[in-house]
């Protein structure tokens, strides 16, 4: 996505992708290697100007490595935070950005004392590694304490309270190399079993306060990190407050709406950014929801004959729990998204694409 966007600012791309013939790979040459191939990260280095990643689990040595040779976009510290999730509600905290409160747990003795201290229920969740909901356990009862730790795989973990959410929440924000910072309107995403299955946006609940509480803590952020290019921040929304759960250093999955419903989509900024380009508008065409097709895909004309729905097919082959494409809906507010979704919701579940609930 991010070289269907580049492509035509005439910017040429090289990707690093352990999988062979990868979706990026069928744009522009790829480097068929691990993250932690020094003889391929040197190649990529003398192949480009600039390097950029949309995968936060890029190990920290592979990021220094390249940071010594091209300017590197995150910088490897904003990369090194956001890859440790002590280290991340740790600078939220020292920024003064809620959190929901937490405690490093090495061992199941510190496990006894953080649970004393947060109480039941709380997430135990590894610092490292994680994502869409793996790599983290809720516990509920003394016996979920006895034995969730070494679950996890005795991994070095943090335990957080449980936050009572109405609602989750993202900002996508983007810092331009001369410090200049937009943002897009806050979305609401809908998870089911930890994997992103729906954005809206704007947020149905959003309110010009909410909005300014989000951007106020996404700039502090930014400034601290000396961030160039994308970042989305995870929010929980609780009594009408914001606490932020996690950031992403890299374009997002809640996003991609914004490759049709914004003026400049997330891929386009990102790029701008990193390439010293003026930043483009980040202003919604009305109101858009993103259905993720996880795991099968709707037949292409069972959902192209909505108006302004665009479909994206990744090229992978289906499997349970796969992220394989996305549909994206324009429409003029609130209602008529309402509208559309009422028509397509039902077919994306008979397809197998998208689930009956999600959370
Ligand atoms: P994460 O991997 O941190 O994004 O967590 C995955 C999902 O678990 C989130 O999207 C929430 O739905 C839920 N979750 C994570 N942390 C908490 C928390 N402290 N309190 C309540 N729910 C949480």
């Amino acid at each position: 996505m991010l070289a269907l966007a580049g492509i035509p600012l005439d910017l040429r791309f090289v990707f690093v992708d352990p999988t062979k013939a990868s979706p990026a790979g069928q744009l522009a040459p790829q480097i068929v290697a691990d993250y932690d191939d020094d003889a391929a990260l040197l190649e990529l280095a003398s192949r480009v100007d600039v390097v950029t990643y949309e995968f936060e689990n890029v190990p920290a040595l592979a990021a220094s490595l390249l940071e010594g040779k091209r300017p590197l976009h995150p910088n490897s510290r904003a990369l090194g935070v956001s890859q440790d999730r002590l280290f991340e509600k740790q600078t939220f905290q020292k920024l003064g950005i809620p959190t929901a409160p937490f405690a490093a747990v090495d061992d199941d003795s510190s496990l006894k004392s953080a649970v004393a201290t947060l109480g039941l229920p709380s997430i135990l969740k590894t610092r490292r590694f994680g994502y869409d909901g793996k790599g983290q356990r809720v516990l509920r009862s003394d016996v979920d304490v006895e034995n969730t730790f070494g679950s996890l795989g005795s991994a070095p973990c943090i335990l957080e309270g449980f936050v009572p959410f109405e609602r989750e929440v993202s900002l996508i924000a983007v810092r331009a190399l001369d410090g200049t910072i937009a943002f897009y309107p806050l979305v609401e995403n809908h998870h089911r079993d930890g994997i992103l299955r729906l954005t809206l946006a704007p947020a149905p609940h959003l309110s010009a306060e909410l909005q300014g509480a989000a951007e106020a803590f996404g700039r502090k952020l930014l400034e601290h990190l000396d961030y160039v290019g994308v970042v989305t921040i995870e929010f929980f929304c609780v009594g009408g407050k914001l606490v932020a759960n996690e950031f992403a250093p890299r374009v997002h999955n809640s996003g991609h709406w914004s490759i049709e419903g914004a003026v400049t989509s997330q891929f386009e900024n990102h790029l701008r950014a990193i390439t010293g380009l003026p930043l483009g508008s980040t202003e919604i065409r009305g109101a858009v929801v993103m259905y993720n097709l996880v795991g099968a895909l709707p037949e292409r004309k069972d959902v192209l004959d909505v108006a302004d729905a665009h479909l994206h097919l990744y090229g992978k082959e289906s499997r349970p729990g796969r992220k394989v494409g996305h549909l994206t809906v324009l429409s003029v507010d609130a209602k008529e998204r309402e509208q559309k979704m009422a028509l397509l919701t039902p077919r994306l579940v008979a397809s197998g694409a998208y689930p009956a609930e999600t959370g």
